[in-house]
Formats: C-alpha cells, sequence, structure tokens
C-alpha cells in the first residue's frame, strides 16, 4: 500500500485532501514523491511564515530536541520563559499561557472571558462573536464560530453566545449588555473569506466592551506572526485588547498556541484553574522564540508589507481583465481574490499548474505566501494565477 491509499484506510476522513503527497519543502517551494516542485502561496494555511525548513528554526529545535524534549508544566523551562517574554516585550501583553493549537487557545480565551464574568457576577456568562467568524473545530471554539457549515450535526453548544454582524457596530450594541463577560473577534475574519474589519469598527467595540466591563478577545490565530506586515494585526488598528490568541506561524510549522493576556486580566487564571500538558514544551516553545526573533528583525515587517502592496497591485491588475473576478482585499501578505462564482476549480487548476492556494469562504481564493517570498516569486504566482483565469469558460 502507498502513502495515498494507507491514508484512506487508516486515517479518519475528516480532510478533502488534494491527491498529491509532499515529502520536502524549501522556502517557497514544495516537492511530491516524484520530485515535482509546486510554488506554495499559502504556507500551510498561513502557518509556514518563515518558509519551509527555514535553517534558523531548523537549528534552534534540533540543537534543543538533542538537550530536552519535554517534562510538562510542573516544572520550569528556559525557551518558554523566554517565548513569554518575547511575546509581551512586543505586544501589550503582560502574561502568556502556553498550548497547542489555534482551538485550544481560543478554549483557554473563552474559560477566562467566562471567569472574568462569573467571578463579578454568576450571570455574567455571556459572549458576543461574529457572524461569518472562524475560532476553531473543537466544541467551546465551535460555539462561538459563526457559520452554520461548521456547527451543523453536534447538537446543542455552548450557551449565552450570541452573534453579531462584523463589521456593524449597531448589531453589537443590541446584543451588549451587563450579562456581557466578552466579545471574541478576528481583525480580519480568515476562512470566512479574507474579511478586514473596518478601524471604526473595532474602535467601537473596545469601548463597549469598556462600557459592559467585558473582555475584548481578538483571535490572532491567522493574523499574527507578522502576516499583515506587524507583528499582530492589532497593531494596524492601534486599539488592544485584552486577550489575544495565537497558533500557526508562531512555531513555523511546530505545533504551539499562545493566549496573551493584558494587565486586566493577566493573574486571571491562578494554579489549577487550566492547564495543558505539552503547553509550550521546549522544542515548540523553541521554534516559537527562533521565529518572533526573526521577524521582529530590523527591515523584516517593512519587506512584508512592500511585498504585500506588491502582490496586491498585481493582483488588482489581473482583476480587472476577467469579468468573473470581482476585486482584492486583505492586508500585507494575507489577501484574498473574491470571485462571482466559486474557486474551487480554479485551487484545483493552480495545483495542476504547480501553484498551491486554497479557497476560503467558498468564492475567495486566498494567498499566504512564506513572508520570506521573493518579488520573483511572486510574478511567478500571479503569471501561475493568470494562466488559470485564461484557461477558465465563465
Ligand atoms: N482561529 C482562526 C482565526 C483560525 O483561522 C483558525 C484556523 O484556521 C483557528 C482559530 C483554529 O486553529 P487550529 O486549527 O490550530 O485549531
Amino acid at each position: 500500500m502507498n502513502a495515498f491509499e494507507k491514508t484512506q484506510r487508516f486515517v479518519m476522513n475528516t480532510y478533502r485532501r488534494h491527491r498529491v503527497l509532499f515529502v520536502k519543502g524549501e522556502g517557497c517551494w514544495l516537492y511530491d514523491e516524484k520530485g515535482t516542485r509546486y510554488l506554495d502561496m499559502l504556507a500551510g494555511i498561513a502557518v509556514c511564515n518563515l518558509g519551509h525548513s527555514h535553517k534558523g528554526v531548523l537549528k534552534a529545535v534540533c540543537s534543543q530536541a538533542e538537550r530536552l524534549c519535554h517534562v510538562s508544566n510542573l516544572f520550569f523551562t528556559e525557551p518558554q520563559a523566554e517565548l513569554a517574554e518575547l511575546i509581551c516585550k512586543h505586544s501589550f501583553g503582560k502574561k502568556v499561557f502556553f498550548c497547542n493549537s489555534g482551538a485550544e487557545a481560543n478554549e483557554t480565551a473563552l474559560k477566562m472571558v467566562r471567569h472574568y464574568g462569573v467571578s463579578k457576577d454568576p450571570e455574567k456568562c455571556e459572549i458576543i462573536a461574529f457572524k461569518n467568524s472562524f475560532h476553531g473545530r473543537t466544541t467551546g471554539a465551535l460555539s462561538i464560530t459563526g457559520q452554520e457549515k461548521y456547527r451543523k450535526g453536534f447538537g446543542s453548544l455552548l450557551p449565552g453566545v450570541k452573534f453579531a454582524e462584523f463589521n456593524n457596530i449597531d448589531s453589537v450594541k443590541r446584543l451588549i449588555s451587563s450579562k456581557t463577560a466578552g466579545i471574541v473577534v478576528e481583525p480580519i475574519q480568515g476562512e470566512g473569506g479574507v474579511v478586514p474589519a473596518q478601524h471604526k469598527f473595532l474602535t467601537a467595540l473596545k469601548e463597549l466592551a469598556e462600557s459592559a466591563d467585558a473582555l475584548l478577545v481578538f483571535d490572532e490565530v491567522q493574523t499574527g506572526i507578522g502576516r499583515t506586515g506587524k507583528l499582530f494585526a492589532y497593531q494596524h488598528y492601534r486599539v488592544e485588547p485584552d486577550v489575544m490568541t495565537l497558533a500557526k506561524a508562531l512555531g513555523n510549522g511546530f505545533p504551539i498556541g499562545a493566549v496573551v493576556a493584558g494587565k486586566k486580566c493577566a493573574d486571571l487564571l491562578g494554579p489549577g484553574l487550566h492547564a495543558s500538558t505539552f503547553g509550550g514544551n521546549p522544542v515548540s516553545a523553541t521554534a516559537g522564540a527562533t521565529v518572533v526573533k526573526e521577524v521582529t528583525r530590523k527591515g523584516f515587517l517593512e519587506d512584508v508589507e512592500r511585498k504585500g502592496r506588491y502582490l496586491k497591485e498585481k493582483l488588482e491588475q489581473v482583476v480587472a481583465d476577467f469579468p468573473f473576478l470581482t476585486s482584492v482585499r486583505g492586508i500585507g501578505l494575507m489577501l484574498g481574490i473574491v470571485c462571482k462564482c466559486s474557486c474551487d476549480t480554479f485551487v484545483k487548476k493552480a495545483l495542476e499548474m504547480g501553484l498551491v492556494i486554497n479557497c476560503a469562504g467558498g468564492n475567495v481564493i486566498r494567498l499566504t505566501p512564506p513572508l520570506t517570498v521573493t518579488v520573483e516569486e511572486i510574478d511567478l504566482a500571479v503569471k501561475i494565477l493568470r494562466k488559470v483565469f485564461e484557461n477558465h469558460e465563465g
């Protein structure tokens, strides 16, 4: 049996996979088992921000793995301490909790929000989330995910969650009350189709959260770690949340999640209230510390902003030439091409032509390349995309 057959036979059938077997990655390039190479403009869904097999991350991780892989959080370890300090140094954060994924980070944030509210009033445990949002697949994260296609089939989820319209502050005003313990929002809705929040919306959300004494949570699982041209997307908006969740790119492919708490709630969760066996383990935390140091290196983020603007401009030129494409949206190197039709066939065609992209929200082609992508690689990606659209009869 080959890897395709074994996967089909032994791995639960929860993913709609493309029939491609990747065996190697280098920078922005992926290689299949036959040696065919693919230009990766997805980066494992905004994960490998420093590109595949980044030398600095590999060196740090291998050296840490040789010394110590795991001891549990019953003890202290250096990489975890270093990563927490780095995250706090570069953000509003005062303290960090480490876990393993975006969903787990959001579960933690939900517990923080509920504990914050319930400690003040047992009735204060409502949460406002947004339609079209995505926060992960665990039961709590699903409870604040505002898309029916992910929620259906699992019975009743967490009570007390209300969904407002994204970018519509009046819809939040209608739902908020003294019972609201927290508001959870993505600064750019990623899975929902790369939809950026408006500045005035996030500013007003912060004011509303403060007036209701509710925690404002930004889910930066996808937007964090330089993706938008700033280390964190909230820095574009100049609106500081009380809590921020991270995962994806933090480990450049090594699994790690984090919950960053500001001063209002840094000491909210005391001993015994929350835990994670693997959370912040030495190997993943070493990857995280290397990533944060590299992304905050002088000139790195300015370069991301520059390349983001360049890619957006190029894509806008492409969009202007095809009637079935509407617009380009997003910030930095988190961009979406909005199509008038489903974009599944474009994604499939691009893969056949050696370009890796994906589809978000049904009709948006998402591009989240490694932040280390070169201008030549951007030009090549745009050239292939143009060919994909030229072949389309629509
Ligand atoms: N939050 C956001 C904004 C995401 O985009 C995702 C994943 O796409 C998640 C949470 C869930 O992260 P994970 O798949 O690591 O649980």
